[in-house]
């Protein structure tokens, strides 16, 4: 079966042209792209306004950190003749928003070929993180349809908005109950198969002093001055947190890594400031609980200020708003993840690396809440994914198309 490496590309450099930064217009009108593309080619698409305002009122809402009113929800369907099992291929289209303009070296919404480690690559932010990805599937699945092979099973793309920021797209497709037997998400992991992430809790944490004039600072409790025993204390979580980590993890310096993100403290030079808040994320572990994740922070933090006279009068609050990626996993004897550790190596001619993600994606949703077993698998490095000169290797975005397309056949032919 041959892959039209050509419409292929031409197909990434349309989508990497459409700006479709989490939020923007653009994040819709890229979905309503994709979805009269693959309606013109054949496939049976169902295409939906996402009800934004009702899944935010949904107790399972797995969160979102941008202002969005509107969004599309869009899958395409070659179908099978009913026999066989259903395999999703699930990519998301929003991308996040390109950074400093002066560290690229060109408009980040321009798609161009650069050459770098003297492999050809694409570049453009998205390109990698997950366009590459959308395209291969695409491809794949075109492959298959003009090949005229019978399929039993169907294959099913899934195209997402508001992946970066909390899972929008695949909530709402799971809601809608559109379900399958297996799911590929094609995430940039460098054609390694990636069956688990860690999970990513966002958090605040708002600390409160005493405001008065800097010259009379000792009547005065600063925020800021209250904040360094609590990063302390999250500081000694972290490496407890993370002693004793998963075999699929190991493979990471930092597992599940807790950072501050933003700080924000004061209002004025010479007075001492009386509000502090803290924005960061909570590495969640494999097998643990979002529910316990949450505990294991607010008592790290409660056991800081009981220390603290000032802090045991006035305890640091925590909230949780924003992404709330639990952590997430495909048992290893999962048919996806022997039919994609096949497909791989009839292609490639090499068994593929298996670890987990440190990262939390749309993987938790269709394993947890979908009880879809999931893995990921697709071109392009994690690392090269949200900076500047976003870049993707050609040569693994054919590759990734030919196992796509041979799982396609192993699994629904
Ligand atoms: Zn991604």
């Amino acid at each position: 079966m041959s892959i039209d490496d050509d419409a292929m590309l031409a197909d990434l450099d349309e989508l990497c042209a459409i700006p479709s930064i989490s939020g923007s217009a653009a994040e819709v009108e890229i979905q309503r792209h994709l979805a009269s593309r693959w309606r013109a080619e054949g496939l049976v698409v169902d295409e939906w306004d996402i009800d934004v305002e009702g899944l935010l009122g949904d107790p399972q809402f797995p969160g979102m950190e941008v202002t969005r009113r509107e969004a599309v929800g869009v899958t395409a369907t070659l179908a099978g003749d009913g026999t066989g099992p259903t395999l999703m291929l699930n990519g998301h289209t929003d991308v996040v928003p390109p950074g400093d303009r002066d560290a690229w070296s060109g408009d980040p919404f321009e798609p161009r070929r650069m050459t770098a480690n003297g492999e050809e690559c694409v570049v453009a932010r998205g390109a990698c993180d997950m366009k590459a990805g959308v395209a291969a599937m695409w491809a794949a699945v075109r492959a298959v349809q003009a090949s005229g092979i019978p399929l039993r099973g169907n294959v099913l793309l899934a195209a997402v908005s508001g992946e970066e920021d909390g899972g929008l797209g695949t909530f709402s497709l799971l809601r809608r109950g559109v379900t399958a037997d297996m799911c590929v998400i094609t995430e940039p992991t460098d054609l390694d198969i990636i069956p688990a992430n860690g999970g990513a809790l966002t958090f605040r944490l708002t600390v409160r002093g005493l405001a008065t004039h800097a010259s009379r600072r000792t009547e005065g409790i600063s925020a800021i001055e209250k904040f360094v025993p609590i990063l302390t204390a999250l500081e000694a979580l972290e490496r407890r947190r993370n002693a004793d980590v998963d075999p699929l993890m190991q493979r990471w310096p930092l597992a599940y890594p807790l950072s501050i993100g933003m700080l924000q403290a004061g209002d004025w030079p010479s007075s001492v400031p009386d509000l502090l808040t803290a924005d960061g994320r909570l590495g969640v572990a494999l097998g643990e609980g979002v529910a316990s994740a949450r505990a294991d922070l607010e008592s790290a933090v409660a056991a800081a200020c009981s220390r603290d006279p000032w802090l045991a009068e006035h305890p640091v609050e925590v909230t949780w708003w924003g992404g709330q990626f639990a952590s997430g996993r495909t048992p290893p004897d999962a048919v996806v993840i022997t039919a994609m550790q096949a497909a791989h190596a009839a292609e490639t001619g090499t068994d593929p690396q298996m670890y987990g993600g440190p990262y939390g994606s749309d993987l938790r949703l269709l394993a947890g809440l979908g009880g879809i077993p999931t893995l990921q698998h697709g071109p392009g490095s994690a690392s090269a994914a949200h900076g500047p000169d976003e870049w993707v290797p050609v040569d693994q975005i054919r590759t990734s198309a030919r196992v796509l397309a041979r799982l396609i056949v192993d699994v629904c032919g």
